[in-house]
């Protein structure tokens, strides 16, 4: 991990699909032992984008795709063409496997791509360019045929790295394929779900993308399934691969379904891989050149690791969530903050994020910014604003500036915190990581709390700094997916007051969180009468005595 960071060379890859016996098949080949990259590895057809894939000559070989739509699909700003160009090379060179049609849009029969493989020994040794190929038997790559599906990144400090788009293509039928006895000896048509279990038993090698890949497309009972999937896919995100050390200072390799990625990426953006992934009570984590995060030693089960406290700043320093009253970490933040803390900013008045805002006024006399604690709720009973936030105020710090933006649902206090130089937003308990927000009405109140959260999403945030837990990358996707789970679980209170005639809440409880321990039953039953409130707030659901009936299904999500 150590040396100069090399740059990940481009590279496309094609996992073709058929319809086999028990289902759908895909073609893996076992790369050489001599292989320089991953020998021995089952992958599929694939490699690295060459010259020639970038050709004008080669972009106009492929049929029914602009490179305009093609690089819009990619991300790129140019040359998305030279992707499929170089996934359906690599395809015909490794496997022997032609996606192609003619001039009518018609296949090429399968006798003349075997008259034709011998070709692909010229192609290999790069004496004849695929492009040339498909002029001279007038040939066309078919742009839709080639799905794009995923993005894989190599982690830096690997001594090969590549920056890979995933194609999922039909097998062009007729052709079976065969390996190159080159760079690679030996190919199989293999259900996914039977090349993950030979992995599991230690008899193949397949690498974590292929593996993921493999366990994606075992989901699904044929091929047209699976390509019908691939198509409906929306943006796809890139998976870097990226080393972290622990407090000890271990390496470990983070994808993007390990909670800690983002914030890796975020606070080592030149893959030093020398960042620590570990959040550490009372050890200041630098997040980027204006915001250092140090969490408070009150770890629980509703605080998380504990709770966040940031400095925000470089010649002057906001401070936002003091966090609660321990006298070890106001005298910790006092110290990070050496002179520079001029404001105390809190996101709502909940007993572990305001408190220690008088003892850090009392050492630093800074100035306390939020808004005046609610009647309800487990509220800090001491806090009293210097001065009042209102929403869209701003705060400017020398080099800073932090926009505030009301968002009451999980407190009727709740401030969020825009930095708007990098578009870190500072979301308190409205957005946590590794835990749901608690809706605890009266204070509480659902109905606020998913349009603050659709009032977020709008906002275009780069990264969420939450009250608990690491960073959150993509921020509009997550603020959605915990709408659409907020309304899942709506959908199914209505479910249950239609299925179980008139129920109590009490009656409900088991319905609609049949999903969750019983243990954690109390906690749901505040989240159920939060439910409750807003479907009945809004019509959907009329209360009588205790009992619950329904007025009109909700509006669907
Ligand atoms: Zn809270």
């Amino acid at each position: 991990m150590s040396g100069a960071r090399i740059e990940p060379r481009p590279a496309a890859t094609v996992i073709l699909v058929r319809d086999g016996a028990h289902g759908p098949e895909v073609l893996l080949l076992q790369r050489s032992q001599g292989s320089a990259f991953l020998p021995g590895a089952y992958v599929f057809p694939g490699g690295a984008l060459d010259a020639a894939d970038r050709d004008p000559r080669a972009a106009r070989r492929v049929a029914g795709l602009t490179d305009a739509e093609a690089s819009a699909k990619l991300g790129l700003s140019s040359g998305g063409l030279a992707f499929w160009i170089a996934a359906a090379r690599e395809c015909f060179e490794e496997a022997g496997i032609l996606l192609a049609v003619d001039g009518a849009g018609r296949p090429v029969a399968p006798e003349r791509v075997a008259r034709l493989a011998q070709l692909r020994e010229p192609m290999n040794a790069g004496r004849l360019a695929f492009a040339e190929l498909l002029e001279a038997e007038d040939l066309y790559v078919p742009g839709a045929a080639l799905v794009y599906f995923a993005h894989w990144i190599t982690a830096a400090g690997r001594p090969r790295r590549f920056d890979t788009r995933f194609f999922l293509a039909l097998a062009p039928a007729g052709q079976q394929g065969a390996h190159d006895a080159s760079e690679t000896v030996h190919s199989v048509w293999i259900a996914p779900r039977e090349a993950l279990a030979r992995y599991e038993r230690e008899e193949i090698e397949i690498i974590f993308p292929t593996r993921a890949s493999l366990a994606d497309l075992a989901r699904f009972g044929s091929a047209a399934a699976a390509l019908a999937h691939a198509r409906a896919l929306g943006d796809i995100e890139v998976d870097a691969a990226v080393w972290a050390l622990d407090h000890e200072g271990s390496a470990r390799l983070f994808r993007r379904t390990d909670p800690p990625y983002h914030e890796i990426h975020w606070s080592d953006p030149e893959e030093t891989g020398k960042t620590c992934f570990v959040i550490q009570p009372g050890v200041p984590k630098r997040l980027d050149a204006r915001v250092t995060r140090l969490t408070a030693p009150n770890p629980g089960v509703m605080t998380g690791p504990g709770t966040n406290t940031y400095l925000v700043g470089t010649d002057e320093i906001a401070v936002i969530d003091p966090g609660p009253a321990i006298e070890d970490h106001v005298r910790r933040i006092a110290e990070l903050g050496a002179g520079r803390i001029r404001w105390i900013l809190v996101t709502h008045t909940h007993v572990d994020h305001s408190p220690a805002a008088r003892q850090l006024k009392a050492l630093t006399g800074a100035q306390v910014l939020g808004r005046p604690r609610p009647r309800h709720g487990h509220q800090d009973p001491d806090f009293v604003p210097d001065r009042v936030l209102e929403h869209g105020e701003r705060i400017a710090l020398a080099g800073a500036t932090l926009r505030a933006i009301h968002t009451p649902g999980h407190a009727s206090n709740h401030l969020c915190y825009m930095l708007e130089e990098t578009r870190m937003l500072f979301t308190g308990d409205h957005v946590m990581q590794g835990s749901t927000v608690v809706i605890d009405p009266p204070d509480g109140d659902m109905r606020a709390y998913l349009e603050s959260l659709e009032a977020l999403a709008r906002e275009g945030a780069a990264i969420l700094a939450p009250g608990h837990g690491y960073l959150i990358g993509n921020p509009t996707k997550e603020i959605r997916r915990l709408v659409a789970h907020r309304l899942a679980r709506e959908r199914k209170v209505c479910d249950a007051i239609a299925r179980l005639g008139a129920p109590s809440a009490e009656e409900l409880l088991p319905a609609v969180y049949d999903d969750v321990h019983p243990r954690i039953h109390p906690v749901a039953a505040r989240s159920l009468a939060a439910h409750l409130d807003k479907l009945v707030a809004e019509g959907a659901v009329r209360a009588s005595n205790g009992r619950y009936s329904l007025v009109r299904p909700p509006p669907a999500g």
